[in-house]
Order: C-alpha cells, then sequence, then structure tokens
C-alpha cells in the first residue's frame, strides 16, 4: 500500500490542486479532508500518514485549532495559511511543525511539492550535529527530527570524529565553531582530509561576532554557515538548498557517468573506476561478456523486447557482484565485469556460476519466457595497462564465441 498524506483544507479547489500534483509525481494517496470534524473522523480511524497539511482556517476551526490536534495525534503537520499575519506566523512557528507555508499561487503548490518530496528523500540521510551546549544540542534534536532526517548528536570535535570513524553513511554535518579541544574549524579540516564537498556537507554555526570565523570555515571547505541565533526556517533552508545542490550534481554526474538504459557505468568511466584496483596491489579479474545472437533475440520479439533483455542481464550482474567490483556496459550487448580482489580460481568459479545463473533463468517480458545465454572472456591482473587486459579478455570472449558460445574461456 502507497503511504498517504492527508490534506485538510476546505477550499475544494485548491485540495484539488495539491492532491493531483502529489498523486502525479510523488506516488502518495492522499485523502482529504474538508473540515476539522472530518479529519478527525479520519485520523481517529487510521493515523497512519506520512504527513498532514493543515490549513489554520477552516469552517469548524478558525484560529488554527486542527494543529494541536493533529500534533497530539503523533503526525507531522505542514501549516498552510492564508493570512500574512506576522503574531500567528510566530505563533505557529513554535508549535512542533515542519513548515510554515502560505498559499496564493501555483508557486506556493510547487513549495509544498518539493518540500514533501525533500522530507521524503530526509528519511535516508543521516546528519550529525555537533555543540556543546546541551540546549542547543536538544533543540537541533528536535529541529532535525522534525525535517525526518537520521540524527546523531555529538557534544564535542573528538566524539564527532569517533561516530564519522563508525558510520559511513553520514551526509551531513552541522558544527558548532567554539568548542573544547577540538572547535569547528579542526573538525572540517579534519573531515576534508577524508570527504570532499559533495560527498559530506558541512555547514558551521557560528556566532556573528565574528564574521573572519565564517569566512575561515568556508575556506576550509564548509558548504556553508549560519549564525547564531538563527531561525529554524533559516537553517532548515540552508539544509535544504546543500542537499539540493549536491543531488544535482550526482545527478549530472550520473548522466556522465552512467548509462542511460541500464543505469551502469560507461566505457569511460569504467577506466575511471578501474585505477583504484590498480592501486590497491592485490589480484583482480576482468571479464567481457556479450549475449549470444542477440540479433535474434531482437528480430523474433522487437527491439523493445530486446532493450529489457539487456536491463534484465544488467540487473542480473549488479545482484551478483559486490558493490566494490565494477559492472559496465561497454556498448549494445556487451558489458564489462571487474572483480575487486579475486585470485584465478576465485574468479573462474564466479564467472562459470554467473554463465550458469544467465542460462537458468528464464525472463518474463511482455507476456512472454525469454531465454537466452552469455558468452564471457576473462583476463586476470598481471601488472599489465588495462587497456592490454581488455585486449586479452576481448580475445578469450571470441574464442568462447567460436568455440560455440554459452561458454566461459580463459585467456
Ligand atoms: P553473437 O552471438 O555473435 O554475439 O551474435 P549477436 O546476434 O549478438 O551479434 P552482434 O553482437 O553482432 O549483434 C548485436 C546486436 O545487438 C546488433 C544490434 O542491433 C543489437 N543491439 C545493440 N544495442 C542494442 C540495444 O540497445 N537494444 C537492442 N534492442 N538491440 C541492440
Ligand atoms: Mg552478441
Ligand atoms: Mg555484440
Amino acid at each position: 500500500m502507497n503511504e498517504r498524506i492527508l490534506i485538510i483544507e476546505d477550499n475544494k479547489a485548491l485540495s484539488k490542486i495539491i492532491t493531483k500534483k502529489m498523486q502525479k509525481n510523488l506516488g502518495f494517496e492522499i485523502i482529504q479532508a474538508y473540515s476539522y470534524s472530518q479529519a478527525k473522523e479520519i485520523i481517529n480511524e487510521n493515523d497512519d500518514f506520512f504527513i498532514a497539511l493543515c490549513d489554520l482556517n477552516l469552517p469548524d476551526a478558525p484560529n488554527g485549532e486542527i494543529v494541536d490536534f493533529v500534533i497530539s495525534k503523533g503526525l507531522r503537520v505542514i501549516v498552510l495559511t492564508g493570512s500574512i499575519d506576522e503574531d500567528l506566523r510566530e505563533v505557529m512557528l513554535k508549535k512542533d511543525i515542519v513548515d510554515y507555508v502560505y498559499k496564493g499561487n501555483i508557486e506556493d503548490v510547487n513549495y509544498i511539492f518539493s518540500l514533501i518530496k525533500r522530507l521524503s528523500k530526509n528519511r535516508d540521510i543521516k546528519v550529525l550535529a555537533v555543540d556543546d551546549s546541551l540546549v542547543l544540542r536538544n533543540e537541533l534534536k528536535r529541529l532535525l527530527q522534525s525535517q525526518m532526517f537520521k540524527v546523531l548528536m555529538a557534544a564535542h570535535g573528538e566524539e564527532a570524529l569517533s561516530y564519522l570513524e563508525t558510520q559511513d553513511d553520514i551526509k551531513l554535518v552541522l558544527t558548532d565553531f567554539n568548542m573544547p579541544v577540538i572547535d569547528g574549524v579542526e573538525l572540517t579540516k579534519e573531515i576534508r582530509q577524508k570527504y570532499n564537498k559533495n560527498e559530506m556537507i558541512i555547514i558551521a554555526m557560528t556566532g556573528n561576532e565574528n564574521h573572519a570565523v565564517s569566512a575561515k570555515f568556508l575556506k576550509i571547505g564548509a558548504n556553508d554557515f549560519i549564525n547564531k541565533p538563527f531561525s529554524k526556517e533559516e537553517l532548515v533552508c540552508r539544509i535544504n538548498n546543500a542537499l539540493d545542490a549536491k543531488e544535482q550534481l550526482e545527478k549530472m554526474q550520473d548522466m556522465a557517468n552512467k548509462d542511460f538504459m541500464t543505469k551502469l557505468y560507461n566505457r569511460r568511466y569504467f577506466f575511471e573506476e578501474i585505477k583504484s584496483f590498480y592501486k590497491q596491489n592485490a589480484p583482480f579479474a576482468i571479464a567481457m561478456l556479450d549475449i549470444d545472437y542477440f540479433k535474434k533475440v531482437n528480430d523474433t520479439y522487437g527491439h523493445d523486447v530486446g532493450d529489457s533483455v539487456i536491463i534484465s542481464l544488467a540487473n542480473l550482474l549488479k545482484q551478483n557482484t559486490k558493490g566494490s567490483d565494477i559492472v559496465a556496459r561497454f556498448g549494445g550487448e556487451e558489458f564489462c565485469v571487474a572483480l575487486r580482489n579475486v585470485d584465478k580460481k576465485q574468479a573462474i568459479g564466479f564467472f562459470a556460476k554467473l554463465r550458469k545463473i544467465i542460462s537458468d533463468s528464464t525472463l518474463k517480458i511482455a507476456g512472454k519466457n525469454i531465454k537466452f545465454t552469455v558468452s564471457i572472456g576473462v583476463a586476470f591482473s598481471d601488472r599489465k595497462k588495462i587497456e592490454k587486459l581488455l585486449k586479452v579478455a576481448d580475445d578469450a570472449l571470441y574464442n568462447a564465441k567460436k568455440s560455440g558460445r554459452n561458454r566461459v574461456e580463459i585467456a
């Protein structure tokens, strides 16, 4: 079942616009309520919602009463308002809400949409916040959790470093400047020895008494800074901007380095990735792999089915290799697999098994059961340059084809 979002909004036209956009682009199930009482009924029956959008002015609750009710049910709330009353805004922002959004035009609907998209991604992002003040730590923790991040808190630089050592999925560090022993600047320097700006986002929290400190942070590689005391809204915006920029860059990198159809690395990027194999000084193996009689697959079932076969094979190769190995699509129905840290015997065993897995599998595509085989040519690392090694593997593949296909040949 899809996750659900509850929209409590008496303006049916607006509710419909938001619903349509969310359903089309986010894959959430949207439940609409037009009044406090209706929302209450829905929530009491089933309170399993990703988030609730709450209009402050409902026919039976004109002063934002819905917000406290929904929060009391343990749900996250985005407040929708048509009022520009600053006092009301202050009151609402003090509550445990995710965001406070004006609803006026289509831009606002777009904002709500991107906010929900952001929150749903945030659930997979681990943030480490470092501050020696317990009060601020508690505040930060609440704030980050309201944005659905996985949150780790550290009271000083050493503790932060020990977390970074043991947990490799931290993506963003929020650090105070003044801390005993290792301060924020030292911590940033340490992190930058290991991770670049895109691998680990660092946002520094600086006191506004000294602008030189913010500049220093930026110079040593912080992605951004924020002056204390800051508003919850500003910090959330800075975090979101940094994450958006990171994702944008990753998208561009993927476009440059990956094959669009299979999402595997392309030939060009393979040559980048393989460099780490040579640095490691451990034996490795590479194999060229080509689908047998693929023209016949296209001729029999059509080009679209042919595409699906290529995608299925790509997935099979991914599933059967480790994250530290490389699987790349070199062209058409030709792939290259590089296995890290294997001796000859292990590599031969692996590719023999892989060949069998492929020939044993039956793909169900467009109502048809499709079987296919591959030929594999394997070469072993022997200090030869990668171009040479690929040529050796290619020759072995040629031999596999010549000797009848559906075979593994070792160079
Ligand atoms: P062999 O066993 O010798 O490898 O025979 P083959 O039929 O696979 O021969 P060959 O490698 O020469 O032909 C590959 C065919 O794959 C030719 C081309 O039309 C088709 N092809 C290449 N790229 C794609 C693709 O992205 N999608 C589809 N559907 N077909 C592709
Ligand atoms: Mg082929
Ligand atoms: Mg081919």
